[in-house]
């Protein structure tokens, strides 16, 4: 079987340059393309090198239409107006849109949607297997213990991170709440300040810290009276959102046009 030709946009950035290593060291698939916004200063320059993996004969382009071209998907890490304009193109070319990029918008969630009839999206505010997985644990723990006990979950990042709460955050507040039987936003304390009162009933509050180079640790509380369980995630690399990302691309592969999860992929929803 030919290998799975796969584009990665904004391959300039953090997860971008990861992106590159780890398809470029997985078998059965390959770096069709690298994709940066034009005013990168970096279009033009090999992909591989940028990635320190040496040089892949891919240099960065800033013409997404024409990378796309003989494709099998893309891999985006990006920024969430951009997600949108690729979501498009990917519907139009029919082929996979695996989205990690976070603080998308309602409205950039329904263009998504939208892209979703033609195009395999595969989106996930965090494509690790532990945080797919801690996300089911944190479900399965607020319905056990109820709203007794108030959940309150708490982040931290690294410096230049432009987003709060982090995706992870939510995607885990989304599991508290579905645990609970209700929706997130009518419980959601996204932040507090001041003379903010006690704290209300069966809320699910957030707490973002921002600093240095942490890749992502995320703590859900499940406060009680009298006693406390924290299920706590660390990130030490972000190689597992890329080879997380990779595995959703090969899950899709074939795959009939929808919006899936990385639930999907790794058949936690059984
Ligand atoms: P970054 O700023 O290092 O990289 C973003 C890259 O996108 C940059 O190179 C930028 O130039 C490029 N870009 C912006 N607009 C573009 C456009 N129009 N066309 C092409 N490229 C464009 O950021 P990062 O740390 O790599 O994170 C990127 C996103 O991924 C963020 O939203 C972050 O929260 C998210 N993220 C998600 C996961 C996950 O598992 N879902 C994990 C880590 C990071």
């Amino acid at each position: 079987m030919a290998d799975m030709k796969l584009v990665v946009v904004g391959a300039g950035g953090r997860m971008g340059r990861t992106l590159v290593r780890i398809v470029s060291e997985t078998a059965g698939m390959t770096v069709h393309a690298a994709v940066d916004r034009p005013d990168s200063s970096l279009i033009g320059q090999d992909a591989g090198l940028l990635a320190g993996i040496g040089e892949i004969g891919v240099p960065l382009t800033a013409d997404p239409l024409a990378a796309v071209v003989g494709a099998d998907g893309i891999l985006d890490f990006t920024v969430p107006a951009a997600t949108v304009g690729f979501a498009e193109l990917a519907a139009q070319a029919r082929i996979i849109h695996v989205i990690g990029t976070t603080g998308c918008s309602a409205e950039d969630e329904a263009a998504i949607d939208a892209a979703a009839r033609h195009a395999v999206v595969v989106k996930s505010g965090n494509m690790s297997v532990c945080v797919n997985l801690l996300a089911v644990l944190v479900e399965r723990a607020a319905r056990t213990l109820g709203p007794d006990f108030d959940i309150e979950i708490l982040e931290m990042h690294h410096r230049h991170k432009v987003d709060a709460p982090s995706g992870t955050a939510l995607l885990l507040g989304e599991a508290a709440a579905r645990g609970r039987d209700i929706k997130l936003d009518d419980y959601a304390v996204r932040s507090r300040d001041g003379y903010t009162g006690p704290r209300p009933q069966g809320a699910i509050g957030f707490a973002t810290l921002r600093g240095g180079s942490v890749v992502g640790d995320h703590t859900v509380y499940l406060a009680g009276a009298g006693e406390r369980l924290e299920l706590r995630h660390v990130a030490e690399d972000r190689a597992q959102f890329a080879k997380g990302a990779v595995r959703a691309a090969l899950w899709a592969w074939g795959r009939k046009p929808g919006r899936y999860d990385m639930a999907d992929v790794l058949g936690l929803k059984d």
